[in-house]
């Protein structure tokens, strides 16, 4: 494993933007197009921020190619991806594999995007570790659209249901359900800000309910589950959604019913939601439930009832083979413990200038949601990481104050340069 070594200076390469026409260097026209086409180039201006972080954790390098354009992208999603695989499908995008098209022009069902949805299916699966008895679904609408298609195929309009609460996404799919079935909160952290998990030993379970809903990830407060409640319902049935930790970890699947994800934070772009279904649980939607929410409907068509995202679901396989080629979900986890302990820790130790609203034992490895004590300066904090290349740090309107997202794909070299910022913007503003 290679050590990545510090206290070093990070050269960052602050690009002017000079805008050329019909430029010589032409670093990523990788087509003969032939038309004059606008193309930045940059010149590099040094800056200097000093990182002190010793880690042993293994970065990848830049690609050689490493535009100087990209930034450091915190944003909660859609979100930064593995620059390879954007130089994978950049590569790929004009004629995929010899076929002559590019995937976004393939039919669906032809032997091309067949061999891209199945290598995708059994990717995931090897990554996940999904067992046989699961189905692996990639539908359309968002994790907004599961909210209601779970109801309407696991319970009637009259049935109860347990929902634990714990940030607005949690809140979310349970105002959807409330339409669906009759939910019942059985904590929720709203009058606490949403920054707690309450011991499962507490929780006061419906033993008729049909299912346990929980966020496992919470990407606006930044509470994640590190364990799971046992169901002790009826059906024994646990329903995460793990739209913003998804294949961040491993996971034991067996454990859950249904684990749901939207793809555009950790695994593709948006426009790509993950179903992973127990399939007993297929083929028991109520008779009104439209065709595009029916499990088995998908599960039966092998998620090619109609068009399905095809350029995403293609997006999101080149991603499971990155994820694979980093050694998986074990070596994945380990890269995101080391980020995030060391942005928690930049903000444990900064005697309260920067804080984390979040109870330590539930800090999600994911989004890591902060406050400035000065919270006047929270604007210029995030103007100043901008100017620096780092953006996307605004905490989410309902929130304010500042969110880091650290997906898979954020470099160990993005989460050190926001340190070795933050430690900088408090020497300058303390
Ligand atoms: N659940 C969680 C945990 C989320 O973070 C989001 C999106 N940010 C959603 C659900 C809603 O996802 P979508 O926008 O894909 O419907």
């Amino acid at each position: 494993m290679a050590m990545v070594t510090s206290p070093h200076s990070l050269l960052l390469q602050n690009s002017n933007r000079q805008l050329l026409k019909n430029p010589t260097t032409k670093p990523f026209n990788a087509f003969p197009l032939t038309s004059t086409r606008t193309t930045y180039t940059t010149t590099p201006k040094r800056i200097s921020i000093t990182c002190a972080a010793t880690t042993h954790v293994q970065d990848r390098p830049p690609t050689p190619a490493q535009s100087q354009d990209r930034v450091f992208n915190f944003a909660a999603g859609p979100a930064i991806l593995p620059e390879n695989v954007l130089r994978k499908a950049q590569s790929e995008l004009y004629d995929w594999r010899g076929s002559g098209m590019s995937v976004m022009e393939m039919s669906h069902r032809g032997k091309e995007f067949l061999s891209i949805i199945q290598k995708a299916e059994s990717d995931l699966r090897a990554l996940l570790e999904i067992p046989a008895e699961y189905d692996v679904l990639f539908l359309q609408g968002g994790a907004t659209t599961q909210f209601a298609a779970i109801p309407l195929n696991l319970c009637n309009a009259d049935d109860p249901v347990d929902y634990l609460v714990t940030g607005s996404w949690g809140d979310k799919a349970l105002k959807e359900a409330q339409k669906f079935s009759k939910p019942k909160v059985i904590w929720s952290g709203k009058s606490e800000k949403y920054t707690k998990i309450p011991a499962f030993e507490a929780l006061e379970q419906n033993p008729d309910a049909k299912y346990l809903h929980i966020c496992a990830n919470e990407t606006i407060h930044g509470v994640e589950f590190k364990n799971y409640p046992t169901p002790k319902n009826q059906t024994g049935l646990l329903i995460a959604d793990m739209s913003s930790n998804f294949c961040s970890k491993p996971v034991d699947i067996s454990k859950f019913g249904l684990i749901y994800a939207g793809a555009q934070k950790n695994v593709g772009p948006s426009g790509v939601t993950i179903v992973i279904i127990r399939k007993d649980l297929i083929g028991n939607a109520r008779e009104i439930t439209p065709v595009m929410l029916d499990y088995k409907i998908h599960a039966e068509n092998k998620s090619l009832y109609n068009t399905p995202p095809c350029f995403g679901i293609y997006m999101c396989g080149l991603v499971f083979e990155d994820l694979l080629e980093q050694g998986g979900l074990k070596e994945v986890e380990k890269k995101n413990q080391k980020k995030a302990e060391i942005l928690y820790n930049a903000i444990d130790e900064s005697k309260g200038f920067y804080r984390c609203p979040v109870e330590k034992s539930v800090r999600s490895l994911m989004n890591v949601p902060f406050t400035l004590e000065k919270s006047d300066l929270e604007a210029e904090f995030v103007k100043e990481a901008a100017k620096e290349k780092m953006v996307q740090l605004k905490g989410h309107r309902s929130v304010g104050g500042m969110r880091a997202s650290i997906y898979n794909a954020m470099p160990l070299a993005g989460v050190e340069k926001l340190v070795a910022f933050m430690k900088d913007f408090q020497a300058r503003h303390a």
